[in-house]
């Protein structure tokens, strides 16, 4: 018998706040401004120089820890994290250590271990081809986004597959969207990523060796990458070896992971107490003006949508983990045109998700009322979903009225009358074969005739009035 393994993966999330300054000057955040034009001599590491926190980033902190359910520390404080690199002007990086400012913690069905405040470092350009430091060729910084506020979240080893930590990081980022605390764009860098990974034989309970993948910057790599590294190390076990701790670089055009460091080489950071700041406290007046704060979040708004409409967890899911879904879809409900919310949602994360893909159905052409409409026109049977669908293909590419579109492109469903029943007969009479099946008791040979009569119907005939009539026709 083989051994089938369980991977297990941990995330740490890398989050840049939108405050308007730097964690500890007054230099403001830079959106693609000259190089080097955004400094100062505390972000610059000059000799002498004091940092001071920003207050907004410790708001912004605060608003996430509660967001994430984590347990506020009233008293936190910052530690310099040593390491000698060029994008790192002062030969360390303030951030926290024992004690940050949230501990603990969960979001959705993945629990959190902790959430600290730190600051970004600069922005380093290799221009030879290796991609990192050496001899043969140059590198430039840009110190513009060095000292960026930054909040780090760190999970627990809670997540059991690359599509969850996919599924699950989309709610992450919908709920600091909604927050309003950062841009959260991974491309851009304000949101990045490094997925630690390991696996266990099925029903083990202790965890097995893990490697670190570094800075993957779009989820579907995320979900490639770690996909990709579950079977590298599945691989290695079921050939007898075992899996080394080191920390890897995924390479998404070649499918390819490489090692960048192995334990051996693994940093000593020395830690130890920023002696320039004072530690951070947190007041009742600060969690209160921060719980005042809190809007909706996305998983409480599944939550609503669930109960208040009846909705599968599934698709309550897809519209609250997409704002602009969630949004849409309410007011697509509050325009009252159909009373159906349940059929609402479902062609908002079917049909019009399948024809919009991830862009902004409150952008399209479609308005929530057209929608609603369309789904009201279906629900009562003026319209079949067929031809329903058709004309969603022309509210997609035109805009316009459901109705109008229906009367103008001659969808309108057919009622039970003589135009149906001919179609039925003609359909009967072309398919000799299948009424023959059908007299024999084979009930699928009727998907024959309803298809025939969808064609020459446009799809505007219901299909179980069709069923309903062939039998009858037949004598059935
Ligand atoms: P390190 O000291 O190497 O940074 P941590 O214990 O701080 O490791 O954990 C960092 C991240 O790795 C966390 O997200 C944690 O959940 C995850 N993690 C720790 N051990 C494992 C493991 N064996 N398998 C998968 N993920 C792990
Ligand atoms: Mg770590
Ligand atoms: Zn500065």
């Amino acid at each position: 018998m083989t051994t089938s393994y369980e991977p297990v993966i941990g995330l740490e999330i890398h989050v840049q706040l939108s405050t308007k300054t730097k964690m500890f000057c007054a230099c403001e955040l830079s959106f693609g401004e000259q190089p080097n034009s955004r400094t100062c001599p505390v972000c610059l590491g000059m000799p002498g120089t004091l940092p001071v926190v920003n207050a907004r980033a410790i708001d912004f902190g605060l608003l996430i820890g509660l967001a994430l359910g984590s347990e506020i520390a009233p008293r936190s404080i910052f530690h310099r994290k040593n390491y000698f690199y060029p994008d790192l002007p002062k030969g360390y990086q303030i951030s926290q250590f024992d004690i940050p400012l949230c501990l603990g913690g969960r979001l959705g069905e993945v629990a959190i271990h902790r959430v600290h405040l730190e600051e970004d470092a600069a922005k380093l350009t290799h221009q030879g081809t290796s991609g990192r430091i050496n001899d043969a060729d140059s590198s430039v910084v840009d110190f513009n986004r060095g000292g960026t506020p930054l909040v780090e979240i760190v999970t627990e080893p809670d997540i059991y597959s690359a599509a969850q930590a996919r599924e699950w990081l989309t709610l992450l980022r919908t709920t600091l969207r909604q927050l309003g605390v950062s841009d959260v764009n991974m491309e851009e860098g304000s949101l990045r990523c490094d997925a630690n990974i390991s696996i266990r034989p099925v029903g083990e309970t202790t965890l097995g060796t893990k490697t670190e993948l570094k800075n993957m910057n779009s989820f579907r790599f995320i979900e490639r990458g770690i996909d990709a590294e579950i079977a590298r190390q599945v691989a290695l076990v079921e050939a007898g070896q075992t899996v080394a701790q080191e920390t890897l670089h995924f390479d998404p055009a070649s499918g390819t992971l490489t090692s960048l460091r192995s334990k051996e080489d693994s940093h000593d950071y020395r830690y130890f107490p920023e002696p320039d700041l004072v530690p951070i406290v947190v007041t009742q007046a600060m969690l209160a003006q921060a719980h005042a704060a809190l809007p909706e979040l996305p998983a409480q708004r599944a939550q609503r949508f669930e109960l208040d409409f009846a909705l599968t967890a599934e698709i309550a899911r897809m519209l609250a983990f997409r704002t602009e879904l969630g949004d849409y879809f309410e007011a697509a409900v509050g325009s009252r045109d159909c009373d159906d919310p349940a059929a609402i949602a479902s062609w908002v994360t079917g049909e019009l998700v399948a024809r919009l893909g991830d862009g902004d159905p409150g952008d399209s052409k479609v308005t929530p009322q057209a929608l609603s409409k369309l789904v009201g026109l279906v629900s009562t049977k003026q319209l079949t979903s067929g031809a329903g669908k058709s004309v969603l293909d022309r509210l997609v590419a035109d805009g316009g009225d459901p109705a109008a579109v229906m009367e103008s492109e001659g969808l309108a469903a057919m009622d039970s009358g003589d135009e149906l029943a001919e179609a039925v007969a003609d359909a009967i009479a072309a398919n000799p074969d299948a009424v023959a099946k059908l007299r024999d008791g084979k009930e699928q040979a009727i998907g024959a005739l309803i298809g025939h009569v969808m064609r020459e119907t446009k799809g505007r005939a219901d299909g179980g009035e069709v069923t309903r009539l062939v039998r009858e026709q037949l004598g059935l």
